[in-house]
């Protein structure tokens, strides 16, 4: 039938041209898509290069909700932590630098003072290296914390052992008795049975120096400072109270940051740098445990340090009971 045969030939040609359609149609759309897909990369590729020269800023802020905006998000919060930890280093150098600069430049002005004034009485040189030994001293004690620090943040730790606080909280205070009598405060203990923890006797010794330190330093003449160890459940408490001067209700949240003093003119008379309570906080966090600092009503400040308690059978850790067990 020929009507047929042109129907059929008519079908044909339409087919062909759907095809032809569809192919074309599917050619433009992957290039297309291999066109967006290639850009999106690229812009990806831009930002490792950016972050990688140290344009710690760069976002690659990819849209959408595919692979690649998943892969560019976690590549914009990867930048954005090494922003923070960037900003934290420098922050921390040019804290450290200043720290150090201010006694070597009074160093510097002692001796020169000394030199450059031959009629100097021996009396006036004797109080001069006296203060240049203060100094010094201070020098010391700052570059000893700061190196404290840098243990904590390399994670360069000693093996937890399981210690009792009370026992080495008491090793401390016997070292701090004498600067305590010196300025006339009083310290009392009440150190708790079964205080043990999972962390280093040298650890212990440190936070226990730097929060009864500062109770002994803000602390006014006559007054007390209170230490008390106790167990609570699944944590070790040590409280160290004091009567003395406290902290204003707006510093709170800033004392454990580095360097942070609240009184900067009185704590660097006091020989203060600023990183006692951050060292504390560090030692805290190290061991799992927490530390908080309260405003006492009746004056004066309450720190609170927890480690979580270490059970008598706890197998896997090496012994270290300290001495006598009380
Ligand atoms: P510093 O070496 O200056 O004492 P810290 O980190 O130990 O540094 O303390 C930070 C600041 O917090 C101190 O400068 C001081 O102003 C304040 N501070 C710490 N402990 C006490 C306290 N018990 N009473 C009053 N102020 C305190």
């Amino acid at each position: 039938d020929p009507d047929q045969g042109a129907i059929l030939l008519e079908l044909q040609k339409t087919i062909r041209l759907a095809s032809l359609v569809i192919l074309l149609i599917g050619m433009t759309v992957s290039v297309l898509f291999s066109h967006t897909l290639t850009s999106r990369i690229r812009k990806l590729l831009k930002g490792i290069r950016q972050v990688r020269e140290g344009d710690y800023g760069f976002r690659v802020n990819m849209n959408g909700h595919d692979e690649m905006a998943d892969l560019g998000d976690e590549f914009d919060s990867l930048a954005e932590r090494l922003q923070t930890t960037e900003e934290a280093r420098r922050r921390f150098v040019s804290d450290a630098s200043h720290e150090l600069k201010t006694p070597l430049a009074s160093i510097r002005l002692l001796s020169d003072s000394i030199l450059q004034n031959p009629e100097v009485d021996t009396s006036t040189v004797m109080e001069f290296v006296r203060d240049i030994g203060g100094e010094s001293e201070r020098l010391a004690r700052t570059t000893e914390k700061l190196l404290s620090l840098t243990r904590f943040d390399n994670k360069i730790l000693s093996k937890p052992v399981r210690v009792n606080v009370s026992v080495a909280a008491d090793g401390a205070l016997q070292i701090l008795k004498p600067i305590a009598a010196e300025r006339n405060v009083s310290i009392l203990c009440d150190l708790g049975s079964d205080c043990y923890a999972l962390c280093s006797e040298d650890d212990i010794y440190q936070v226990v120096i730097n929060l009864v330190e500062n109770a002994i330093k803000y602390n006014v003449r006559g007054g007390k400072v209170h230490v008390r160890t106790v167990r609570q459940g699944d944590d070790i408490l040590l409280v160290v109270a004091d009567t003395g001067i406290g902290i204003p209700e707006a510093n709170l949240p800033y004392i454990f940051d580095r360097f942070y003093r609240v009184d900067k003119a009185r704590s660097r008379e006091t020989g203060g740098s600023g990183l006692g309570l951050s060292i504390v906080k560090s030692i805290a966090d190290e061991h799992g445990g927490s530390v908080t600092a309260e405003r006492r009503r009746q004056g004066g400040m309450r720190f609170t340090i927890t480690f979580p308690y270490c059970p008598a059978d706890n197998s896997d850790v090496d012994r270290h009971d300290t001495q006598n067990d009380e």
